[in-house]
């Protein structure tokens, strides 16, 4: 659905030097998926969102919208195509002296359509994002979910093949921002609606979405499904923002215990601390339990987690295992041999 290849944007610094807002980012977005594009701030995630219907030309590269090169269009075509490409954003940018109704509507004034069409279109928008009993109210008399639900629904007046949205959540709190989501992913599933989500927040990325672009400096620096990144992330971006969702550290008076352990193990056995993931309907055996018996080995559980990534349970789970040496390569052989994702962490926790 959405082709960006190569595409650089750069902008004059006042120096009179140049600085790379976007470097190189090529990406592939298929139809009917929900994409994140996740980064810190400045990362270049809103730079690169706007290359996508073009607010932003970009310096160099090419962007394909649903088989079309935005390129090679004139401003009318441009516009056109824009059309097929709703947003949304962090501040909803509604204006204030319409209502509800009018708001959603306003995209469909543009082009003229006459108000009867209008009506027949906007009510079942109102009624999709559950604000019919609003229709006549102004913004100033929303909530902030509410308000978001207006800029969904008028984003969609189009009936667009994209979605983009700019942080859509961010200025949302956190149950708001559930309930929002969960409306973005009923839209993408009833209407087939693909949807780029740029966030810094890995919450958003692990309730909603199938793949996601990790950015840093204006770099696409690793892409994949969400579950993949969060199992194995690639690069410390990727690992700094997962970091706060999977718990990682030991408190340091189990750190202490660990270290007197290890200090304390006999010749010929050797204790390690494991990091292990894994995703809930992969692993269909109790296989800590099997390789504790198959290998001679205590494991003592430190630290644990089950979390939902794409409706699915993720768990990580931080073992401290004492066993003789042969034992720990076959434990490891083991548990990678039964989908667990294992870490030997160590030096890093000690
Ligand atoms: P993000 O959305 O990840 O926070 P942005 O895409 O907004 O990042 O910005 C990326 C970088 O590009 C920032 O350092 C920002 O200051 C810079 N930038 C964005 N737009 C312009 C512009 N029009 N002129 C100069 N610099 C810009």
């Amino acid at each position: 659905m959405i082709e960006l290849q190569h595409i650089t944007q750069r902008y004059p610094t006042p120096e009179g030097g140049v600085f790379y807002a976007l470097r190189d980012v090529s990406l592939h977005i298929n139809a009917g998926e929900i994409f994140g594009i996740i980064g810190r701030s400045g990362a270049g995630k809103s730079t690169l969102v706007r290359c996508i219907n073009f607010l932003n030309r970009p310096s160099e590269g090419t962007v394909t919208v649903d088989g079309k090169c935005l390129n090679t269009l004139t401003e009318a075509e441009l516009r056109a195509t824009r059309r097929g490409i709703g947003m949304i954003f962090q501040h909803f940018n509604l204006l204030s002296s319409r209502t509800v109704f009018d708001n959603a509507a306003f995209p469909l004034e543009l082009i003229g359509m006459d108000k009867a069409k209008i009506r027949a279109k906007v009510d079942p928008l109102l009624e999709l994002v559950g604000l019919t009993e609003h229709r006549n109210k102004y913004p100033a008399q929303l909530s902030g979910g509410q308000k978001q639900r207006v800029g969904i629904a008028r984003a969609l007046a189009n009936d667009p093949k994209v979605l983009l949205s700019d942080e859509a959540t961010s200025a949302l709190d956190p149950e708001t921002t559930v309930a929002t989501l969960d409306l973005l992913k009923r839209i993408n599933r009833e209407l087939h609606l693909t949807i780029v989500m740029i966030t810094h927040q890995m919450d958003v990325v692990k309730q909603i979405c199938d793949r996601v672009a990790v950015m840093n400096m204006g770099e696409v620096v690793e892409t994949g499904n969400v579950i993949d990144v969060f199992r194995r992330p690639q690069t410390e971006t990727a690992k700094a923002l997962i970091g706060n969702i999977m718990a990682q550290e030991l408190p340091a008076a189990m750190v202490e215990r660990v270290r007197a352990q290890i200090a304390d193990s006999a010749p010929g056995i050797a204790s390690h601390v494991l990091r292990m993931t894994f995703v809930g309907n992969e692993v269909t055996r109790p296989v800590i339990s099997e390789a504790s018996r198959l290998f001679n080995v205590d494991v003592n559980i430190l630290l644990g987690s089950i979390d939902e990534v794409q409706g699915k349970s993720f768990g990580t789970l931080t073992v401290l295992t004492t066993c003789a040496n042969d034992d720990f390569t076959r434990l490891i052989d083991y548990l990678r041999g039964h989908n667990v994702t294992v870490e030997e962490i160590t030096n890093h926790v000690l």
